[in-house]
């Protein structure tokens, strides 16, 4: 097994990743951020490094920086969790240079899904369903564009190739605003990204996001874990999380997972991934891949019973697929809120000192957090602080637990959008499943 592994990442998902280390005796190096000294997988981890200043860009996102401390400790790997460097193809490759092991996919599979336009022709070719749009990246010709859009049929997405985190994206809803919105979005998709690259989707006006997570190995094996519908969003950014997905039979889910399946092998695969989908009217249209874990993987490891974390350790080992495809069950349901330092009308992040710190529990019921009392959210990062997910036989035991534990858990000092979440794991639509993308925003009065 790995002798040493660099946790290249902060909050829950270095403290997942460090669990997952220790079950399998591998030792673990925690690289943290001066705001980030007090980090539980810090203190828990054999061994950590100071890689820079509270910004992202001195630190977590500094390659040298994550490399030097792998160096330095002597590390095999780096496990680069979601955000940061996970779906940066240059840091895979230097990594690799330095001689580490990178926990995750080739390089140049994580550059040929980086760009959503090459992402969308390998799949294309590799059978699966995508959402009508250009072919290929969006040119300058005015006169070709608005053709394009007529074509596509309004409403059209304009969206950047090279966009994530729900950003980078534009509907239109007519010619008139064709135009200026292509050259708003490529300017926002320049600063942003750094690259201007667009392309154009029919914009779907009532899908729900269901996503498929794979597993893949080095030695040509691939199985699907099912899929998650993760359509509850607010800003393009998933809110709840759950697994399977609301009225999805047993024999669609085999097919789109087959279909996943061989497009991994198509493409060399390895590692942990997600094919992300819309689904409308019965039918998958893919919109992007993710080649990293999620951090919605617990619902699948729930009712899957498979340790997602431990198989990405062990695929970067060398070692085959512990599971073949007929040993993977779907057992109950799982459903998982993302509990984020924000007021929950205004959505404005609040950062600041825990107070008081209750944690739920009782059957199926998993809090993935780093959290405890006393620790301070700092101001610098992503807002999200936990995840709570409640696992039962049935969808609406699920939806009872995870109700009952949002109104055991005190996380006081600060504000979090627990009041948000008690509300909608309650409300008709959700409860009664299936709820489309739009549908959180219309709730709130967004739309
Ligand atoms: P990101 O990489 O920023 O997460 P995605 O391409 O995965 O971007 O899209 C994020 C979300 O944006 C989707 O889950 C969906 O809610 C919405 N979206 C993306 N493409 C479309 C589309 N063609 N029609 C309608 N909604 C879309």
């Amino acid at each position: 097994m790995l002798d040493k592994v660099v946790i290249a990442n902060r909050g829950e998902i270095a403290l997942r990743i460090l669990r997952a280390c220790k079950e399998l005796g591998i030792k673990t190096v925690a690289v943290y951020s001066e705001a980030d000294r007090d980090q539980k997988h810090v203190f828990l981890s054999d061994e950590s490094v100071c890689i820079g200043p509270a910004a992202s860009l001195d630190s977590y996102l500094n390659i040298p920086a994550v490399i030097s401390a792998a160096e330095v400790t002597d590390a095999v790997a780096i496990h680069p969790g979601y955000g940061f460097l996970s779906e940066n193809a240059d840091f895979a490759e230097r990594v690799e240079q330095s001689g580490f092991t990178f926990i995750g996919p080739k390089a140049e599979t994580i550059r040929l899904m980086g760009d959503k336009v090459s992402a969308i022709n390998a799949m294309k070719k590799a059978g699966i369903p995508c959402v009508p749009g250009s072919d290929g990246h969006l040119g300058e010709d005015p006169d070709t564009l608005l053709k394009m859009a007529k074509d596509i049929g309004y409403p059209v997405m304009i969206k950047a190739a090279g966009g994530g985190g729900g950003r980078g994206m534009r509907v239109v809803h007519s010619e008139a605003s064709l135009l200026k919105s292509i050259s708003l979005t490529r300017s926002e998709a320049a600063s942003a990204f750094g690259n201007d690259m667009l392309y154009m989707e029919k914009y779907l006006e009532q899908p729900r996001h269901v996503e498929i997570q794979v597993l893949a190995d080095e030695h040509n094996n691939v199985i699907y874990l099912g899929e998650r519908d993760c359509s509850m969003q607010r800003r393009h950014q998933k809110v709840i999380e759950e697994a399977p997905a609301p009225g999805l039979d047993e024999s669609t889910r085999k097919k789109i997972g087959e279909r996943c399946a061989n497009a991994c092998k198509a493409i060399s695969y390895r590692g942990a991934g997600t094919f992300e989908f819309l689904y409308e009217n019965g039918e998958f249209y893919f919109i992007e891949m993710n080649t990293r874990v999620q951090v919605e993987h617990p619902v699948t490891e729930m009712i899957t019973g498979i340790d997602i974390v431990k198989e990405q350790l062990r695929i970067a080992n060398g070692e085959p697929l512990s599971y073949k495809q007929k040993d993977i069950k779907i057992k109950g349901h799982a459903v998982e809120c993302r509990i984020n330092a924000e007021d929950p009308e205004s959505f404005l992040p609040s950062p600041g000192t825990i107070e008081h710190y209750h944690p739920p529990g009782g059957p199926g019921i998993r809090v993935d957090t780093h959290v405890y009392q006393g620790y301070k959210v700092p101001p610098y990062y992503d807002s999200m602080i936990g995840k709570l997910i409640a696992h039962a036989e049935t969808r609406e035991l699920a939806l009872s637990r995870l109700s009952m534990a949002l109104s055991e858990i005190v996380i006081d000092g600060i504000s979090t959008n627990i009041p948000l979440h008690q509300k909608l794991v309650q409300d008709p639509a959700f409860a009664s499943g299936g709820i489309d993308i739009h549908y959180l925003e219309n709730k709130l009065g967004l739309k």
